[in-house]
């Protein structure tokens, strides 16, 4: 038996990297699927792509998660799609890295804007539809930095550390309804937003993480499906880290 069959999600960016790996996984464990992302032809074109490799439902859907409309609006599409949505992902995150002292107030509101408070309006937004099912799993993807802070990364760093203080608050707000929520907090993770550096700084890293090199998507992804299946019931307001032991 599959692990996710019956299941609807919706994974935020999910048209690259870490969430395409999620949404992956989750439809080859039967769940249905909404791609969700910035780009509605990416979306609808890795969606297509989900769909024809795993044999599952999947749904593209056009998202900005700073925006509480387009929240709103993408929940509805999956909820009509799919008549309801029992697993949420917010995996969309971006970094506009600077020394403090360098950083605009623009590059701080804009990743706070995405990482932060998307998270918010998303599970805003699936939580009516889960508190009425008396069902749910919402799984945050936060970041090792969120954990231990990171020169040059003050707007990324507080954004991932503001997810686990959501988390823990969404936790306790909808544990009556049985509804869980939790977090993932990767470490270095081979995506594009890791592959802009430079051999010698992946060197670096690789030698101050106790199992020696970055992480997969893919090894993400297993972490999220766990959090989102039925191996997690007594499991709410965690965070469960996927760095390599970089951070304990
Ligand atoms: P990625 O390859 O850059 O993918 C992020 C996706 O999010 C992209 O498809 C992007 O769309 C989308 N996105 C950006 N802004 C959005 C918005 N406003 N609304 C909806 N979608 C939006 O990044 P990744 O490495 O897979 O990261 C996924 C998550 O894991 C992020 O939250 C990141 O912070 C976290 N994480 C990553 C690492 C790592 O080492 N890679 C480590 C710890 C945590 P566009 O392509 O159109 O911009």
């Amino acid at each position: 038996m599959k692990r996710l069959e019956g299941r609807a999600a919706l994974v935020t960016g999910a048209a690259r990297g870490i969430g395409r790996e999620i949404a992956f996984l989750f439809a080859s464990e039967g769940a249905a699927v909404a791609v969700a992302d910035l780009s509605a032809a990416e979306s609808v074109a890795a969606a297509a792509e989900i769909a024809s490799a795993t044999g599952s439902r999947t749904i593209g859907l056009e998202l900005d998660v700073s925006k509480e409309a387009s929240c709103d609006g993408a929940v509805g599409e999956a909820k009509k799609a799919f008549g309801g949505l029992d697993i949420l992902v917010n995996n969309a995150g971006i970094t506009k890295d600077n020394l403090v002292l360098r950083m605009k107030e623009t590059d701080f509101d804009a990743v706070m804007s995405v990482n932060l408070k998307g998270a918010f309006l998303m599970s805003k937004a699936a939580a009516k539809l889960m508190l009425k099912a008396r069902f749910g799993r919402i799984i945050n993807i936060s970041s090792v930095v969120g954990q231990s802070g990171q020169a040059g990364q003050a707007n990324y760093s507080a954004s991932k550390a503001g997810l686990i203080g959501l988390t823990k608050s969404l936790a306790r707000e909808f544990a009556p309804r049985q509804v869980l929520v939790n977090a993932v907090a990767p470490g270095f993770i081979r995506t594009r937003m890791t592959e802009g550096l430079k051999d010698e700084a992946k060197a670096k890293i690789s030698e101050m993480i106790p199992l020696g090199r970055m992480g997969e998507p893919g090894e993400v992804a297993k972490a999220a499906l766990f959090l989102a299946g039925g191996d997690s019931e007594y499991i709410t307001g965690q965070v469960l880290a996927v760095n390599g032991g970089l951070y304990m």
